[in-house]
């Protein structure tokens, strides 16, 4: 019987460990990059789905840059070696002071409020050219909470204010460089992106200064066999002609860029997780693992899939089990899932936990965020120590009153 490599991860690193393949990385970043018909797209890879500096730089040998949603993201921009005009700033509901320092760094600045474009246009006036947000309110996305591109979004400038925007634009002599929409994640369909893509072409009428579009990200990657997902070429090819077309009748051939997080990471990254319990109860029969909510909240935050295997005895018989974490509260990672017979003691692997995992870990119930781990060439690395009880109680103040 063959050993999956990654039962050698977990003994190495012990457990629970996020594990990313470098390889799935690359290949994602290439399969965007050349869907576009010929024409040289920038990805701005979306750190906030996974941030470690490793990863980073897997990226920036492929040639991407930086979507950032926070200051701190850009400084982790730098930091992997990015340039400012790198990365891009897409700040929501940010203090102003934010704003001010991304433009000392040199960032490109996009704007989602136009009270917002009016405090930056009395500011810098013409110095710094900026994008625009625009809430093109079609809706996209699964869950609620990732598609932010409807009408109650909290994010944008409505695509019904564009002639304000100009007029803002103008009076204060704000050079606006691009235009930007990000509907939401999981776009299933070609078609709503490229609905969004022509309200942006037309807003873009109103703007003589553009060198760029962003249509932002959305493109769906497979969390379970037969899942519907985004056919990047066949919105590859719709978006690239369009595209052409729009420069045709705008006089001038812009760039067109997005920001994919999911995408690019998601598939790379499993967690690996030991099982501590098999418990029958009336109702079902529940795994229990060493990991959690705390460490993958996507299947209690967005109800999300992700494929649980058990990489220590692929062969054994399939049953019916449902995996939970040690969390106390609702902590289900899958529910009624047939996996090969567990034992205590496997290893399971939960699959696409690439994006969104470790960088939305916390440490409820006092545990220790994972280690993470990246295989390239071959070989696999530590790139993230696992926390240790210092780093729980690291920056807390104890009254000397109270001792
Ligand atoms: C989160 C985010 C992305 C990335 O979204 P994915 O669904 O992970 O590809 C892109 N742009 C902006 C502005 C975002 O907030």
């Amino acid at each position: 019987m063959k050993i999956n490599p990654l039962i050698e991860v977990a003994r190495e690193f012990e457990t629970p460990s996020y594990v990313y393949d470098a390889e799935i990385i690359q290949r994602q970043y290439k399969t965007l990059k050349n869907a576009f018909d010929g024409i040289d797209v920038k990805l701005h890879y979306a750190l906030k789905a996974l941030n470690n500096i490793n990863v980073l730089r897997v990226l920036k040998k492929e040639g991407a840059g930086l979507d950032a949603v926070s200051i701190q993201e850009i400084h982790l921009g730098l930091r992997a070696g990015y340039l400012p005009n790198q990365i891009m700033f897409t700040p929501n509901c940010v203090d102003f002071s934010e704003i001010t320092e991304a433009v000392e760094i040199g960032v490109h600045i996009n704007i989602d409020n136009l009270a917002i474009l009016e405090n930056f246009g009395n500011i810098y006036g013409s110095k710094i050219p900026v994008c625009i947000r625009i809430n093109p309110h079609i809706m996209a996305g699964g869950h609620s909470n990732i598609s932010v591109g409807h009408i109650d979004s909290k994010f944008g400038i409505s695509i019904h204010q564009v002639k304000h925007i100009a007029r803002v634009a103008k009076n204060y002599g704000i050079v606006i460089n691009g235009l930007h929409m990000h509907t939401g994640s999981d776009i299933l369909d070609a078609d709503v992106f490229i609905r969004g893509a022509e309200l942006l072409y037309e807003a873009a009428q109103e703007f003589p200064d553009l060198t760029f579009l962003d249509f932002g990200s959305g493109f769906k990657v497979a969390y379970k066999e037969h899942d519907i997902i985004t056919p990047i070429d066949k919105i590859g090819k719709k978006i690239a002609d369009s595209f052409r077309n729009f420069c045709k009748e705008y006089g001038r051939d812009l760039e067109l860029w997005f920001e994919p997080g999911k995408f690019i990471v998601s598939e790379s990254g499993k967690l690996l997780v030991t099982v501590t319990t098999v418990k029958q109860t009336t109702s079902t029969v529940f795994v229990g693992v060493n990991s959690g909510q705390n460490h993958l909240i996507r299947p209690m935050f967005y109800n999300a899939h992700h494929h649980i295997e058990n990489i220590s005895n692929p062969t054994g018989v399939l049953k019916l089990y449902s995996v939970v974490g040690y969390i106390c509260e609702s902590d289900t990672l899958g529910y009624d899932r047939m996996i090969s017979e567990v034992r205590e003691g496997d290893i399971l692997a939960i699959h696409n936990a690439g994006a969104y995992g470790f960088s939305m870990s916390n440490q409820y119930n006092a545990r220790l965020r994972p280690a993470e781990v990246l295989i390239m060439n071959k070989k696999a690395q530590l790139i993230r120590k696992r926390e240790t009880l210092e780093d729980i109680y690291r920056n807390e103040v104890e009254l000397k009153e109270l001792t």
